[in-house]
């Protein structure tokens, strides 16, 4: 069993009314209906729970983490953005999603401001780029969302290991809409759709996207990767 947890900072769902129509149970919930199935068990974990609901003990037994916020990345404390990085660095797989892209842990892991341009409302299009990576398993060429936050280049981030997914918005703009990276032992994909007052995440295609990703992001094992002063081999 791949061992999942999704960390929502769950405020919108719980503060406008218009969003929660959309997730009535908060977007964490959502993304957990979809993905368990007999080979994904999933938990939840939301800003507000003590140790933001990732304590040691949660982060040491999930496999892979996704991590959705947009208005509250600064609640978020050092000591537990600390931890996050040391499990990724270890070998946790990290899934960022859409307004994640300005979350302390994914700037932490990236070394930039990972800015972007932005726009509320588009209509994108979804390229697949990379249709060999298995991300993209059984993902059609290009597909639709109807309204979608737009995200445009430039985005900055560093050069990724692939990009899988291009995404082009009606007003013109493109962006690196799934990009994959390496940091120590941990594999990170960054997925720009999922903005809270669209039905995003109840697309089957991006479903499938999000199901994909956890089975890559997966680690074989799990090394710490320590520091030590040794001894010369040869005499
Ligand atoms: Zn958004």
């Amino acid at each position: 069993m791949i061992r999942v947890t999704v960390w929502n900072e769950f405020l919108h769902e719980q503060t406008e009314e218009e969003i929660r129509k959309v997730y009535p149970n908060g977007i964490h919930e959502c993304i957990k209906e979809f993905l368990q199935d007999d080979e994904i068990t999933v938990r939840t974990a939301t800003l507000d729970m003590p140790d933001c609901g990732i304590p040691e003990e949660v982060l040491a037994q999930t496999d892979v983490l996704l991590w959705w916020g947009h208005a509250r990345h600064q609640d978020v404390p050092d000591e537990v953005v600390d931890r996050v990085q040391k499990h990724v660095l270890q070998g946790m797989g990290l899934l960022v999603l859409h307004s994640g892209h300005h979350s302390k842990i994914f700037r932490r892991l990236m070394g930039t401001t990972c800015n972007l341009k932005w726009r509320d409302a588009d209509r994108e299009r979804i390229w697949t780029v990379h249709p060999a990576h298995p991300i993209a398993k059984g993902i059609p060429e290009h597909f639709e969302l109807p309204q979608e936050e737009m995200y445009g280049e430039q985005f900055d981030i560093p050069t990724p290991d692939d990009t899988v997914f291009l995404g082009w918005f009606a007003g013109g703009e493109v962006f690196r809409s799934g990009c994959t990276f390496t940091r120590g032992n941990g594999r990170i994909f960054y997925f720009q759709p999922g903005h809270e007052s669209n039905p995003t995440y109840k697309n089957p295609v991006i479903q499938k996207v999000i199901r994909n990703a956890v089975h890559w992001l997966c680690p074989e094992q799990r090394i710490e990767i320590p520091c030590p002063n040794t001894e010369s081999l040869e005499k």
